[in-house]
């Protein structure tokens, strides 16, 4: 089932890729495992995933306890609080949820403490919804440019949750506006700041996100299936 749905993504990805001339291999691939089981992620590890998403401090400390393999990396996809920064700071390959000065001074000054360097992503709410975290757009450029000083700090990228809609057309906008961030950002050639990953796209709209530049998407349902809270 699972290995379905993957090759089932996986080959999406192509097609979409090869239409607008792009390597697939531009675009990772996060496997979006929150609340399912070990079991699952075994099954998703045998059926090739190596790149995971988890939503929860508890639940990535829990699983990487659990489910240890040296080539799988975690990724911290949900919003964080400072003061469990250092619980996965040096278990997490990507914080794709950095959406203030302050989280990303914890980060950096764990980091420091685990002596790791911490990759990182500026959460972005393009679309102003206020169920959302993330910054906003016009308050990025200036972010960046304090948390690009921090030490033991990479930052990668951006990321942005586009709302649920009907169409995934309706968040072709907000996935053009976040690149169109990020290439301004990159203009400025600011020190441990690359923008090579643009995370965007989830389960029913990753399709126009990679259209627009996405090089990750964070799939869960296609792959996992509905999820039971
Ligand atoms: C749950 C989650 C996803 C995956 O969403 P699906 O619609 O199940 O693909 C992606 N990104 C974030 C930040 C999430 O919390």
């Amino acid at each position: 089932m699972i290995q379905e749905n993957l090759n089932n993504i996986k080959k999406q990805i192509t097609d979409i890729c090869l239409n607008i001339d792009r390597d697939p291999k531009s675009v990772v691939l996060v496997n979006v495992s929150k609340t399912k089981p070990i079991s699952i992620l075994e099954e998703g590890y045998e059926a090739g995933m190596r790149i995971f998403g988890e939503n929860k401090v508890q639940e990535i400390c829990d699983k990487y306890e659990q489910f240890k393999k040296e080539d799988i990396k975690w990724h911290m996809i949900g919003h964080l609080q400072r003061n469990k920064v250092k619980y996965i700071v040096d278990k997490v390959d990507l914080i794709h949820s950095v959406d203030s000065y302050r989280l990303a001074e914890a980060i950096s000054k764990e980091a420091k403490k685990k002596n790791v360097v911490a990759h990182i992503l500026i959460q972005v709410n393009v679309a102003q919804e206020e169920s959302k975290y993330g910054l906003e757009t016009k308050d990025v450029m200036d972010m960046v440019r304090s948390i690009h000083q921090l030490e033991h700090l990479k930052i990668e990228g951006l990321m942005t949750i586009a709302p649920f809609v009907d169409d995934p057309e309706e968040n072709r906008p907000i996935f053009k506006a976040l690149y169109q961030l990020s290439v301004d950002i990159k203009e400025q050639n600011l020190d441990n700041v690359s923008m090579d990953v643009l995370s965007m796209g989830m389960t029913n709209d990753f399709k126009v996100a990679i259209e627009e530049g996405a090089t990750m998407i964070r799939i869960g349902t296609a792959l996992f299936g509905d999820r039971n809270y």
